[in-house]
C-alpha cells in the first residue's frame, strides 16, 4: 500500500505523539459514521501506544451508530459540558478528526479554542483552516478520516496490534462516507484496506445491517411519502428538490438520524446530477441544507455562494436562516445559477420554467 505521509510528515507526526500523555479527540457536530468511526480508530491506535484518551464530540450520534464498540464512552459536549471542558484542560494534545475548520465544533468550538494544546488536524475535507493547527494530515482525495486514520496507523506500524472493534469501526466510516463504496470509492487500494481489516475479523454483512437496516416503520413510510407527496423535479430532470417540516417530522416521529440517506434517492433517477434537502431544523430557527451529486457537478461550490455551508464536490451542506417557502425559492434560484454545470439546455435554463411540484398522487388522479 502507498505510504499516504511523507517522511517529514511522518517525522512531524511522531514528534507531535510521542510527548502527548492525555490525548482529546474530537470531530463536527452532527457527527456521522466517519467522523464517529474514525475517532474510535486513531482512540484505539493511540491507546496501543499507552496514552490516556478521550473522545468528545459537540453532540450525540444518530442511533445505527450507537452498536459501535466504545460509543458508550464518547463524552457528548452537549450533555456533558463540564466533563468535557475538564477533559479538555487535561490535554496535552488535541485531535481534530473529520472537519477542516474548528468553526464545525459549533459550541464546542470556545473551549477547543482555549487549550493551549497543540492541535492535530486528521481530514479529507477541501480547504482546510491550516494555520488553527501545529500539522495538519489533509487529504481531500481520500475516500474518508476512517481510511486516512487506517493509513496512517498502517504506516505507523500499528496494524498488528489493532483489534476487531477498531477496524469495525473504521470499515463503518469507510463504508457510511462512500454509501456503501457507490462513490469515492475508484481507489484500488481501498479495496485493499477492506481485506486488512476483513483479517482482523470484522463482519461486514452485520455492519451493513446495523447501519442501514435499522429504520424505524414510520422512518421508512417518511421516505415513502418524501419520495410520493414531496419531491419536485426541474422540468429537465437534471435536478430535484424535497422539503421535510417540523410538522412532519412529529407527524413521523422523527428522530436525530432519520434524514439520514435521504438527499441521496432523487439521484436513482437516471440523468439526475444534484439533489436538495431542505429541513427544519428542529431545535433552532433555520433551514438545513443536504446537497448531493454525481459526476464532477459542485456541490460544495452551491453551499458556498448559496447556503453558507460547504463540504465535498458531491456531497455539502449548509443552513438558511429564512422560512422554508423562501429557502425553497433560494434553492431553485441556486439551481438556475448552476445551469452550465447541470448541463442544461438554453429552453430548460429559463427561469420561468416550472418546476414539477405536483404531486405522483396528483399525476395518477389527472391521468
Ligand atoms: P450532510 O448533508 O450530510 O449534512 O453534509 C454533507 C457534507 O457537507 C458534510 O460531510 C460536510 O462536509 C458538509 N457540510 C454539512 N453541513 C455543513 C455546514 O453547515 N457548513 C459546511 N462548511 N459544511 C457542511
Ligand atoms: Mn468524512
Amino acid at each position: 500500500m502507498t505510504d499516504l505521509l511523507s517522511p517529514k510528515d511522518l517525522f512531524a507526526l511522531i514528534e507531535l505523539l510521542k510527548p502527548a500523555k492525555r490525548i482529546f479527540i474530537c470531530a463536527h457536530r452532527s457527527p456521522d459514521g466517519d467522523a464517529v468511526g474514525s475517532c474510535l480508530g486513531w482512540a484505539a491506535y493511540l491507546r496501543s501506544l499507552g496514552k490516556s484518551v478521550c473522545i468528545c464530540l459537540p453532540n450525540p450520534c444518530p442511533d445505527f451508530l450507537k452498536w459501535l464498540p466504545g460509543e458508550a464512552d464518547i463524552v457528548y459536549h452537549d450533555r456533558r459540558r463540564l466533563t468535557a471542558q475538564r477533559l479538555l484542560k487535561g490535554a496535552d494534545l488535541v485531535c481534530c478528526l473529520d472537519f477542516n475548520t474548528l468553526s464545525r465544533l459549533q459550541e464546542m468550538e470556545t473551549a477547543v479554542q482555549r487549550s493551549k494544546a497543540p492541535r492535530l488536524l486528521i481530514d479529507h475535507h477541501l480547504s482546510p483552516d491550516l494555520e488553527q493547527f501545529a500539522l495538519a494530515i489533509s487529504h481531500p482525495e481520500k475516500s474518508s478520516t476512517s481510511e486516512i486514520v487506517f493509513r496512517l496507523i498502517h504506516q505507523l506500524g500499528g496494524y498488528e496490534a489493532l483489534d476487531t472493534a477498531a477496524a469495525s469501526a473504521l470499515y463503518c466510516g469507510m463504508m457510511t462516507d462512500t454509501g456503501c463504496f457507490t462513490y469515492a470509492s475508484n481507489d484500488p487500494e481501498i479495496f485493499e484496506i477492506i481485506s486488512l481489516l476483513m483479517r482482523k475479523g470484522i463482519d461486514r454483512d452485520r455492519i451493513y445491517r446495523n447501519v442501514f437496516h435499522n429504520y424505524s416503520p414510520d422512518r421508512l413510510r417518511l421516505q415513502g411519502y418524501l419520495l410520493y407527496e414531496k419531491l419536485q423535479f426541474h422540468p429537465s430532470h437534471r435536478a430535484a428538490l424535497f422539503t421535510l417540516t417540523r410538522e412532519e417530522m412529529k407527524r413521523f416521529h422523527f428522530i436525530r438520524g432519520d434524514a439520514e440517506g435521504l438527499v441521496n434517492l432523487p439521484l436513482q433517477v437516471k440523468g439526475m446530477r444534484l439533489s436538495i434537502s431542505l429541513r427544519e431544523d428542529t431545535e433552532r430557527d433555520v433551514v438545513r441544507v443536504s446537497l448531493r451529486s454525481v459526476d464532477d457537478f459542485p456541490c460544495n461550490l452551491m453551499a458556498e455562494r448559496f447556503f453558507n455551508g460547504g463540504g465535498h464536490l458531491n456531497a455539502s451542506g449548509g443552513e438558511l436562516p429564512f422560512p422554508l417557502e423562501e429557502a425553497v425559492k433560494i434553492a431553485w434560484r441556486a439551481v438556475e445559477a448552476f445551469s452550465n454545470e447541470l448541463g442544461l439546455t438554453p429552453e430548460e435554463t429559463t427561469p420561468t420554467a416550472q418546476h414539477e411540484t405536483h404531486t405522483a398522487q396528483q399525476e395518477t388522479h389527472t391521468a
